[in-house]
């Protein structure tokens, strides 16, 4: 209740007792007017009781005078009533005059009076009359009358008087006493009223304004200011109450100082922290750079060194020193990645890719791994099939290669399988991406373990698989920041599911894209005792439109292909390779003898790479696992239809570059020699040409001056940055390559200065051989499917020619074809002799008709138009040779007669007419 309300209690109280008094005032005054009004009264009923005694007394005495005169007794009736009368009115008087002194002399008087007249005139009267005509005796007796009548008048008129009086003083007394009452009443509630307002204004006064400061100062020191002390007034509580808040006030003050002070000191910390923080980024950035760079040469080296001649000691040596340098590299990128998520730098790309993609690369960077354990990979893509998807592929490939790492790692026998499973919900897709493997499994008690950073399920693990016991935890983290999960389902000895659960939002709505060709009509038997591997042949090849029947054993297949006998009914045949009993070769071998199978083509899915002695022919294609639907399908497709296969044009590419199945044209711009060397050898290793150049200017400069499909950009290069090289490029008019960024950095800024520059892919050192490939693939699919992806020791590279070129020339007739390439490959020594001379030789005008330039243009014309094109491309550099440093033209000229060595043998044994294949 506020204050003032409560204050207005007082005055209440105060009103109450004025009431009261007022009362007690009214009815002590009516009390009093009451005893004096009896006072008046009685003499006001004395007075009447005389009038009335007076009437009496002259009813007897007109009553008895008639008698007397007439002697008629009636009179004497007025005269008893009178009597009566005045009988009762004097007991009456006596009565009211009990007490009262002076009234008892008048009514004694009064009786005196009466009695005087009743004796000596009255009764005598009624008993002796004279007679009536005795007129002297009658006078006489009147007048007797009179006299005494007149006495008692005298006597009446006395009381009266003295009555009246009496009266008239019990009236004034009433009056006075009753203004006096009220005037004291009055004074005493009007004193009572002031006195309760002046204790009320006090009270208000001396405690109203200190409780209303206190508020005041409560208020101040809930909004912040702490600087304000209120004076102590008013009463001692109020004052106590002032000196508390005071003290409130201090203490809240000397806090505020104290967190000033703190958030300062924090502050500081913080910047600290951040520039600590920033310094380790900078660290990791160098230390990733640093380190890689040269660990790039040692595993790139290695890898070459490896595909060469070597003795079995050294293949020992170079193979260990080739895996430790992986376990370094897999050690460095996990500390690396871990240090960064960790330091809260964990980025995450917005950017669609093709989830499908993504799995099926994963399963095929892992394929030799699993094939060399003789376990089968596969991948089951049931979602997401064709459409793209939006967020971090690099970061989702990190995880599942992760996942699938381990799988591979801990499963001695069986397969693992990678399935991606989900639906579509608001346009996102509930992706559940499963890693199972048959492995040894995880106990229970183990398994809480998993997740953490440097941890693994035993110890013990470590000396028998390796690794550090980042991957998951890694993973894990990755996942987290996408909004997903990673669960994991284990049983000991029998084997592991790891699943991803990552909502991925759909890309711009596109219609779903149908399978790379229909195999409609088309009947298919696969034989697989993998039920798994069936189930997903099954899903791959009824999407494009075949009829599939399944035989989950060779003897199944047998049965199936021997019941219909010729008319089986099938047109093609899928075997696997290690199945329980016969093995996919014999199968094969048994229905190449079977008059009714023998012409069925057969494919055959393996896991491993190597194709045992005696088998070559018996397949018409082999694949390996895991298969990729689209290569699958094409195979079958070419098997099923006779003729050469159009495939269907695609705009996977950037660019048309009309190098459908032949070698591209990259330009490395890399400042590292080393780096660069062996980026030029593998690609020539992959069948393409390259060139290099040293800074980013260059980079620009060339692709301006020659026409590359491909620049591998480094990021940090002299003179001109990978980046701002890039943008540059992508500025240029006209052919446009695709440019896919090489960096030593793990930071993801770097990445997207790239993708802002323009950049198509982004690549991290090192970058082995099969990443390198996998990367061309992507942008030119024909290219990957003509290119050697084995590191196998290439003697006649598959596409140093033109297929599209040869095949055009073929259709001049067989004497033309003969004719040109004849004379091509009977002056190709003589002119590669004649040019690697004049561009050795010390520079002659350029020119001059033997000059190093025009040498090479005339020869870059020819190969160029028998499809040589690599070598056309690198006599269009020759024609520049005067441009390159000592080293460079050396590097060129080197390149230039391998080219030209495979150039030759490729048309001569096109002349002899076998076609050079893959
Ligand atoms: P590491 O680099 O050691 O593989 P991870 O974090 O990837 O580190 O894995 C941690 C541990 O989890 C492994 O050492 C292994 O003991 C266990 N583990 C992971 N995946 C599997 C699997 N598929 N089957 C059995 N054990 C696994």
């Amino acid at each position: 209740m506020p204050l003032q309300t409560l204050m207005r209690r007082p005055a209440r109280v105060g009103l109450a007792a004025l009431v009261a008094v007022m009362t007690t005032v009214v009815a002590l005054n009516l009390v009093v007017a009451a005893f004096l009004m009896a006072n008046w009264s009685r003499a006001g009923q004395v007075l009447v009781a005389l009038q009335d005694g007076h009437v009496a007394m002259l009813n007897q005495e007109t009553g008895l005078r008639g008698f007397l005169i007439t002697r008629d007794p009636q009179f004497l009736e007025p005269y008893r009533q009178g009597a009566a009368d005045m009988a009762v009115l004097d007991a009456q008087m006596i009565e009211w005059s009990e007490g009262d002194e002076d009234l008892r002399y008048w009514v004694d008087q009064l009786h005196v009076a009466e009695q005087a007249w009743v004796e000596q005139w009255a009764t005598p009267v009624q008993q002796v009359q004279p007679g009536i005509g005795d007129g002297e005796s009658l006078t006489a007796l009147l007048l007797q009358d009179k006299a005494l009548f007149d006495r008692y008048r005298e006597v009446e008129a006395g009381a009266r008087e003295v009555l009246t009086a009496r009266r008239e003083a019990a009236i004034a007394q009433t009056r006075l006493v009753l203004a006096t009452g009220t005037a004291v009443g009055i004074g005493v509630a009007v004193a009572v009223a002031l006195v309760v307002r002046r204790v009320n204004r006090r009270v208000s006064d001396e405690v109203l304004p200190p409780i209303q400061q206190l508020r005041d100062q409560l208020s101040d020191l809930a909004q912040g200011d702490v600087d304000r002390a209120v004076a102590p007034t008013g009463p001692v509580e109020l004052r106590e109450m002032a000196t508390d808040v005071n003290t409130l006030s201090d203490a809240l003050r000397l806090r505020g100082e104290q967190v000033s002070a703190r958030e300062e000191q924090l502050v500081a910390a913080r910047d600290e922290a951040e520039r600590a923080g920033q310094a380790k980024t900078a660290f990791l950035a160098t230390m990733s750079h640093e380190i890689r760079t040269p660990l790039n040469a040692v595993l790139g080296l290695t890898d070459l060194l490896l595909t060469t001649e070597l003795t079995e000691l050294q293949r020992g040596h170079l193979e260990t020193v080739s895996r430790s340098g992986d376990s370094l590299l897999t050690l460095i990128n996990d500390v690396l990645d871990f240090s960064k998520i960790e330091a809260g730098e964990l980025d995450l790309d917005e950017a669609p890719f093709d989830l499908a993609e993504l799995v099926y690369d994963v399963g095929q960077l892992f394929a030799g791994a699993a094939g060399a354990k003789a376990i089968d990979l596969l991948v089951d893509v049931r979602a997401a099939e064709g459409r793209q998807l939006i967020g971090d592929g690099l970061r989702l490939r990190q995880v599942l290669m992760n996942l699938v790492s381990n799988a591979v790692k801990f499963t001695p026998r069986g397969h693992v399988v990678v399935r991606v499973t989900g639906e579509v919900r608001h346009d996102v897709l509930h992706a559940q991406i499963a890693v199972l493997d048959t492995g040894i499994g995880i106990p229970d008690e183990h398994r809480h373990r998993l997740f953490r950073s440097f941890s693994q399920v035993d110890g013990s693990t470590t000396r028998v698989y390796g690794g550090t016991g980042l991957g998951l935890a890694i993973s894990q983290r990755i996942v987290q920041a996408m909004g997903g999960e990673i669960t994991v389902d284990s049983e000991v000895a029998v084997g592991s599911t790891f699943t991803i659960h990552v909502g991925l939002q759909l890309g711009t709505a596109e219609d779903e894209v149908p399978p790379a060709v229909s195999l409609a009509g088309y009947r298919v038997l696969a034989v697989d005792d993998n039920r798994t591997n069936l189930d997903i042949l099954e899903h791959q090849l009824t999407r494009a439109g075949a009829t599939v029947v399944l035989a989950d054993s060779p003897a199944q297949a047998l049965y199936l292909l021997g019941a219909t006998g010729a008319g089986h009914g099938f047109d093609v045949c899928v075997l696997d390779q290690h199945m329980p009993g016969t093995s996919g070769d014999e199968l094969a071998r048994r229905m190449r003898d079977t008059p009714a199978t023998a012409g069925l083509p057969l494919v055959l899915l393996s896991s491993s790479t190597t194709v045992p002695v005696g088998t070559a022919g018996l397949f018409d294609a082999r694949l390996h696992k895991p298969v990729h639907p689209d290569r699958l399908l094409r195979t079958l497709w070419s098997l099923v239809r006779p003729g050469p296969v159009r495939e269907p044009a695609t705009s996977t590419g950037p660019v048309a570059t009309g190098h459908e199945g032949a070698s591209l044209h990259v330009l490395i711009a890399e400042d590292h020699e080393v780096n660069a060397q062996l980026m030029q050898l593998y690609l020539r290793q992959l069948g393409h040409t390259s060139e290099r150049v040293a800074d980013g200017r260059a980079a620009v400069d060339a692709v301006r001056a020659g026409r590359y499909d491909v620049v591998l950009m480094d990021a940090q290069m002299p003179v001109l940055g990978g980046a701002d090289a890039t943008a540059e490029i992508r500025a240029l008019p006209g052919h446009r390559p695709v440019v896919i960024a090489v960096t030593a950095s793990v930071l993801a800024s770097d990445r997207a200065a790239f993708l802002a520059a323009g950049a198509d892919d982004f690549l991290t050192k090192p970058v082995r051989l099969a990443v390198l490939d996998g990367a061309l693939g992507k942008q030119f699919p024909g290219a990957v499917a003509a290119a050697a992806v084995q590191p196998a020791p290439v003697t006649v590279p598959a596409d140093v020619l033109d297929r599209e070129v040869v095949e055009e020339l073929h259709d001049l007739g067989e004497e033309g074809f003969q004719q040109v390439y004849t004379r091509f490959a009977d002056n190709l020594d003589a002119w590669v002799a004649g040019l690697v001379a004049a561009a050795s030789g010390d520079a002659a005008a350029a020119d001059a008709e033997d000059s190093a330039p025009r040498l090479a243009h005339r020869l870059k014309g020819s190969s160029a138009s028998l499809g040589a094109a690599g070598l056309a491309a690198l006599c269009q550099r020759i024609e520049h040779v005067d441009e390159l440093s000592g080293a460079e033209r050396d590097e060129l000229l080197q390149a230039f007669r391998i080219e030209a060595g495979q150039v030759a043998v490729a048309v001569r044994a096109l002349l002899a007419g076998t076609p050079v294949s893959a």
